[in-house]
């Protein structure tokens, strides 16, 4: 399989597509063509890793992994990605929790895959490859547990100070020496202007050799593909009902893949995108106009995206608009809501959800009558309710018990180094200055 920039560059082959990250011409990778299933190609296939190797197997054609996909995929599917039924009046409904991985958000899968990939590309080279993440939380932690003691392979995780929370500072922080954790005295934009200003720097870049693992990578999409391919089939097998699915979306990578795995035959019904406050998508699809803006900080942080990149993989895949509105279905949910959605979680169905999975709930409460009762539902549960305890546990008046994985993590010593928000402070930190 060959992969095309959205922008026309191209191809070029999956191992350079994982590289890159981006396209030298600033667009995103895409495959050439999508592979096209029947429910019965995977009848034999009823664990994820085994749906996944059928469902990814014609994306590696060629590529100098093909022959490692198994086990990339035992090492990303690692942890268990349950459909539970939820307590429902009417059509069925299920939450997909996808926060069972490393750091209890969904990005552990993506991350861990592209890890698993870009660590057998880089095993014959000798200066290590240095990942450099800027975050406001989820995605650094799940980038450094997934590069973290992988030889060859080093990360640098940027996060401002003060604007995570506590517990997600401790999981940026507590990993191998091949992870360094710089607390920036700035914003997240301030973060991300740095990670772009090292990348272009000559001296720094010949000192390094720099890469990202944010999730424009195609590496992070493919992954996330193959749990909504396994949880629609096994609802399908069950009920012969496609389900729709109910997706908290921030940069679109998520929801991307869910789209991905529709267009390739799987048995998924409708797909709603469910955004905080920010409502680039949901004013596209309005208006017909996309005017990208700055983000608003709310509740569901990880989803405060103002000028969500993967669109541009969306409109290039499905098309503008005018066609993407009668394909898909978005609600831009208010933090008053988000709260009220939590709590009603908490007494309806007896468990916390988090502020971004909350946006889920709010939106199925919100669909029209017709739209709801002419399909089950599957709302995707994108992070555990004990990372965002500062919020979820003042509203349901209850402590919110950590589960295993993060309790493992807050168990460990924690080191950082606090820089300024300037290159020099940058390039002192990591050396090669
Ligand atoms: C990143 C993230 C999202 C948004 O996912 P996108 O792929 O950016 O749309 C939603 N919820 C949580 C918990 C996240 O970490």
């Amino acid at each position: 399989m060959q992969y095309f920039s959205t922008r026309g560059d191209g191809p070029v082959s999956l191992d350079e597509a994982l590289q890159k990250g981006i396209a030298d011409d600033g667009g995103l990778f895409l495959p050439q063509q999508l592979p096209f299933f029947e429910a019965g190609d995977f009848d034999d296939a009823d664990s994820i890793p085994q749906v996944a190797e059928r469902l990814l197997r014609p994306f590696f054609v060629g590529s100098g992994l093909e022959d490692a996909l198994e086990e990339i995929l035992a090492e990303t599917f690692s942890f268990p990605i349950p459909s539970t039924p939820l307590p429902a009046a009417g059509r069925a409904l299920l939450l997909l929790e996808l926060y069972h991985g490393p750091t209890a958000a969904f990005k552990d899968v993506g991350a861990g895959f592209l890890a698993a990939c870009l660590s057998r590309l880089e095993s014959d080279e000798d200066s290590p490859l240095t990942i450099l993440v800027a975050t406001s939380g989820d995605t650094g932690g799940a980038v450094a547990a997934a590069f973290d003691a992988r030889p060859g392979m080093r990360v640098v995780v940027l996060f401002p100070d003060g604007r995570v929370s506590d517990r997600q500072a401790h999981q940026l922080c507590c990993w191998s020496d091949n992870v360094v954790s710089l607390k920036v005295q700035g914003s997240f934009d301030d973060c991300q202007a740095l990670v772009k200003a090292a990348m272009a720097d000559p001296q720094l870049a010949a000192a390094h050799r720099f890469s990202s693992a944010n999730s424009i990578n195609i590496g992070r999409l493919l992954p996330q593909s193959t749990y909504y391919a396994e949880s629609s089939l096994r609802h399908y097998r069950r009920t012969g009902n496609k389900p729709g699915f109910i997706i908290p979306t921030g940069n679109l990578g998520n929801a991307f893949a869910c789209i991905m795995a529709r267009e390739m035959g799987l048995p998924i019904g409708p797909v709603i995108l469910a955004t905080n406050a920010n409502r680039t998508i949901a004013d596209y699809f309005e208006t017909l106009q996309w005017l990208p803006r700055a983000s608003l900080q709310t509740l569901a942080s990880a989803m405060d995206v103002g000028d969500p990149s993967n669109m541009e993989r969306l409109r290039k895949l499905v098309g503008e608009a005018d066609v993407l509105r009668e394909r898909l279905g978005v609600l831009s949910v208010s933090d008053a809501e988000i709260e009220t959605a939590i709590r009603q979680d908490y007494s309806e169905f007896g468990f916390a959800t988090c502020p971004h999975t909350a946006t889920a709930t709010h939106t199925w409460r919100h669909l029209d009558d017709e739209v709801a009762s002419a399909h089950d539902w599957i709302l995707v549960g994108t992070a555990h309710p004990a990372k965002f305890e500062t919020i979820v546990e003042p509203i349901i008046g209850e402590i919110v018990p950590l589960p295993p994985e993060l309790a493992e993590i807050l168990a460990r010593p924690a080191h950082s180094i606090t820089i300024e928000a300037d290159l020099k402070s940058l390039a002192t930190a990591i050396g090669g200055a």
